[in-house]
């Protein structure tokens, strides 16, 4: 029997937008050089590109013109986002699932996973462990089970944003949940969420049939796919999309998913706050068909045509990958990636060095410390930012695009990353990565233009150094 839903239930573009037959195509074409180049002039301007636009840049072969596209993506990074790079950590809170998705260790078919869902009190210590680490931002993320219900989510996300200790405190609470349905959606939104994400895992009808029963919630394409919109109409305007890449051919998911952004764009004015590309990873009691994994040099230009793609929509990396893929694929448009991640229930406080896989989700690539990432970042020039000031600042959605559009957020975004990333040097980092860190911020202060911004973030830099104040933001 098959999970059915109530089409009145579906947000007002609540239809099934992705036309395989057209993206088929797509994938077939081939691409002269100078169409190419003139499509890498377009992205340069900073204007988001069609999906026929994207298949261009994917039908090139010429390795020469290859890396002209990875050239491009680099200075567009740099153009919209400057050499800032967002951290975040994931924080599973129960995976608890009524679903059975065939590639994760979480589906309810699994009886070797641990199940856990953490108490207040769990909850509590993770927050805690997570805060004293250095975090401002994090993902709780849940299983698709009647007790997530959008009471109960909320309800943690109040009690993460209650969680303070000394200067510990996060300041961004996003989620990574089921879809909901609007009144579900205004439930988490009241309890101040950021951003609401919910992948598609693949766009690809047959392949999504196969993977997810069409007996469980999970198995109704439609009502998944049409998720971020109920989202965005219920006022959740930070919303993040994605796709597991492993599942169907790369290229389809990536012209898919810059479908879904055109679509969002088309009818709520903005499209996705952020968009993800996991690849798939080795999960427990999981055996999938090898035939669509990727190789890392496609990886690398599936994340350089994304940011071509989408200028404005911020692409996160997670720490699925080892530390060697993330450090190549960070300078090609990647602007967040989580640090110092344990996705085991529980994992900030009991996991230890190596990964229990009956405990996690699936494998993670890299389980480096936030201290550790975070030095490393800093050592290839990036500025290491815990900012949560647009969101508080009600700079989200249409209205972050008016900020962002024009360019102005290189004037707020990097002085308020040089302030959280002195609040962590201060607080949190070790002696090396302090070090090397205010040697950096010295560096990148010594960039800004002379004037009152400047005077501001030196007193504010000044005053996080040589006293209590924090959460100075602009
Ligand atoms: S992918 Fe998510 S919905 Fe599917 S089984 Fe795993 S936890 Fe459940």
């Amino acid at each position: 029997m098959s999970f059915a839903i109530d089409s009145a239930k579906l947000s007002r573009s609540g239809v099934d937008f992705i036309d395989e037959d057209r993206l088929h195509t797509l994938i077939r074409r081939h691409a002269d050089a100078a169409e190419v180049r003139e499509i890498i002039a377009k992205s340069m301007c900073k204007e988001p590109l069609s999906v026929e636009e994207t298949a261009t840049l994917l039908a090139a072969d010429d390795p020469a013109l290859v890396e002209e596209i990875f050239a491009a993506a680099r200075q567009l990074k740099r153009d919209v986002y400057g050499n800032r790079i967002v951290i975040f950590a994931p924080l599973y809170v129960g995976n608890d699932c009524t679903n059975d998705c065939a590639y994760c260790a979480f589906r309810r078919s699994n009886r070797e996973a641990v199940r856990r869902t953490l108490d207040e009190n769990e909850l509590r210590q993770q927050v805690l462990a997570l805060e004293q680490r250095g975090h401002k931002r994090l993902i709780l993320v849940f299983g698709e089970h009647p007790r997530y219900s959008p009471q109960y989510m909320a309800e943690c996300v109040r009690q993460v944003y209650a969680t303070k200790a000394d200067h510990g405190e996060i300041r961004r609470v996003n989620l990574n949940a089921a879809p909901l349905d609007h009144e579900g959606y205004a439930t988490v939104k009241a309890a101040g969420i950021g951003t609401y994400q919910i992948f598609q895992e693949t766009y690809h009808h047959e392949t999504y049939a196969r993977l997810h029963p069409a007996s469980t919630r999970k198995g109704n394409y439609l009502w998944r796919l049409d998720g971020v919109a109920r989202a965005m109409e219920a006022k959740c305007d930070d919303v993040g999309i994605g796709a597991l890449f492993g599942l169907y051919d790369w290229r389809f998911e990536l012209l898919a998913l810059v479908t879904h952004a055109l679509h969002l764009q088309k009818h709520y004015n903005v499209g996705p706050h952020t968009i993800s590309f996991p690849r798939i990873r080795p999960a427990q009691g999981v055996h999938l068909d090898e035939k669509y994994l990727v190789a890392d040099p496609e990886f690398k230009r599936l994340v350089a045509t994304l940011r071509l793609a989408v200028p404005y929509t911020g692409l996160i990396l997670t720490a699925r990958e080892p530390p060697a893929v993330r450090r190549e694929i960070l300078a090609l448009g990647v602007s967040q990636i989580d640090a110092g991640s344990r996705i085991e229930l529980g994992g900030y406080t009991e996991a230890g060095d190596s990964q229990s896989m009956e405990r996690e989700q699936f494998e993670l690539g890299d389980i480096r410390t936030l201290d550790q990432v975070t030095r490393e970042l800093l050592v290839d020039g990036y500025i290491p930012s815990f900012c949560t000031a647009c969101y508080r600042l009600g700079r989200t959605g249409e209205q972050f695009m008016e900020y962002a559009i024009p360019g102005f957020i290189q004037n707020l975004c990097t002085p308020n990353a040089l302030s959280t990333l002195m609040e962590y040097l201060i607080d949190y980092a070790s002696p090396e990565t302090r070090k090397i860190g205010e040697a950096v911020i010295r560096c990148e202060v010594e960039k800004l233009p002379d004037g009152e911004r400047k005077r501001q973030l030196l007193d504010r830099l000044h005053r996080i150094a040589q006293s209590d104040e924090r959460d100075l933001y602009f």
